[in-house]
């Protein structure tokens, strides 16, 4: 089969890193004992407490929506309510699996600006009700690197979680592209984990090269307790845990998951720099993490999708997201910068607004 090109849709496009597949390959040999008694699993969660320096509790699951929705679940009742932003995956692309798994609890969606949420609406809307009738907030779930590519910085994310704590909720974070944030705050782990008041993360594995696979940490271990059930009902134990284990191994070793997350962040800088030499688009975020989002003229991204562009339509009808990999090459950027300047010349005197 053909190597397909590279696209621009999501990170999930991208396949297995060199480091992932190595350990893969070192993993399939002989015999091991399953459900997470292996060495790989075991060495895999010592470099988690390694990477975040302190002595945390850790799963793999198999996706980021079982890892969010089964950590959300542990941290709440069903008569209790999550906070999250109104543009955050558990929210939006989650098919209620986090009310699903904690068999009810609401989700109370937060304004957000730049996809990040401010501690004075965790504040307001803890206030809004302090009533029997009302759900009562228990959780705050943050998502680092933002779902518009956004990044919290350490002292941010203490003064939001220290709001949360003072009304009584636990912090949960979404890290799907933990990786990215990790690489672009470039500090200890820690700074922007357990030592800033998040008390659970969802590490994601996929985005950043492996093959399947994310890690919840649970930095406050007592939330951990009876975890295993969860993930066992919910069918996210793996029989063959070494196989979702040995990737992170891989990438964890020697930093690699550092090293491409960075790499996809400079290609997404790269693709930022080439579109702002380009009359008459609108970049919408700021550029901090993997990706560049537009507000694009409907003919335009049609244009480039007849060119075999692929890429999501993600805020609202012309928002559109351009999400780079590890594996990202600058010359698959530089196509696309070709086609931008291509499908946008000639319009640009009348398409300024
Ligand atoms: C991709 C992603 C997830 C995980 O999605 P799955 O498809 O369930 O693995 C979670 N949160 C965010 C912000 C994501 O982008």
């Amino acid at each position: 089969m053909d190597k397909p090109p590279q696209q621009f849709a999501s990170d999930n496009y991208a396949g297995i890193c060199p480091e992932a597949w190595d350990a893969l390959e070192m993993a399939r040999h002989g015999h091991a004992p399953a459900y997470g008694d292996d060495d790989w699993t075991n060495r895999a969660s010592d470099l988690l407490r390694e990477v975040f320096e302190t002595d945390c509790e850790v799963f793999f699951t198999f996706n980021g929506t079982a890892a969010n929705s089964l950590a959300l679940a542990s941290l709440c009742q069903s008569y209790h309510s999550i906070l999250c932003s109104q543009v955050a995956h558990v929210e939006t692309d989650e098919c209620g699996a986090p009310e699903f798994f904690s068999n009810g609890t609401k989700i109370l969606l937060l304004p957000t600006e730049s996809g990040k949420i401010r501690p004075g609406s965790v504040a307001e809307t803890v206030l809004r009700r302090k009533d029997l009738h009302f759900p009562k907030p228990r959780v705050l779930s943050l998502t680092q690197a933002t779902e518009t590519g956004t990044i919290y910085g350490p002292n941010e994310l203490r003064e939001i979680t220290e709001t949360a704590r003072v009304h009584g909720l636990s912090v949960h974070m979404d890290g799907a592209r933990f990786a990215n944030a990790a690489a672009t705050l470039g500090r200890p782990p820690r700074e922007f984990t357990w030592e800033a008041g998040v008390d659970v993360l969802c590490f994601g594995g996929t985005k950043m090269g492996l093959p399947v696979g994310e890690a919840v940490v649970f930095f406050r271990k007592s939330l951990a307790e009876e975890f295993a059930y969860r993930c066992k009902q919910a069918g996210q134990l793996a029989s063959k845990m070494r196989f979702l284990a040995a990737p992170w191994v891989g990438v964890l070793t020697d930093g690699a998951w550092v090293r491409h997350a960075a790499h996809a962040n400079a290609m997404a800088e790269r693709l930022f720099q080439g579109l702002t030499q380009i009359q008459g688009l609108r970049v919408l975020y700021p550029r901090q993490a993997n990706s560049v989002f537009l507000d694009l003229p409907a003919t335009t991204a049609e244009s480039l999708r007849a060119r075999g562009w692929k890429f999501y339509n993600f805020i609202g009808e012309s928002g559109c997201r351009f999400m780079c990999a590890w594996d990202t090459e600058p010359s698959t950027v530089d196509r696309l910068l070709e086609d931008f300047r291509l499908v946008t010349s000639g319009s640009s005197a009348t398409s300024t607004d």
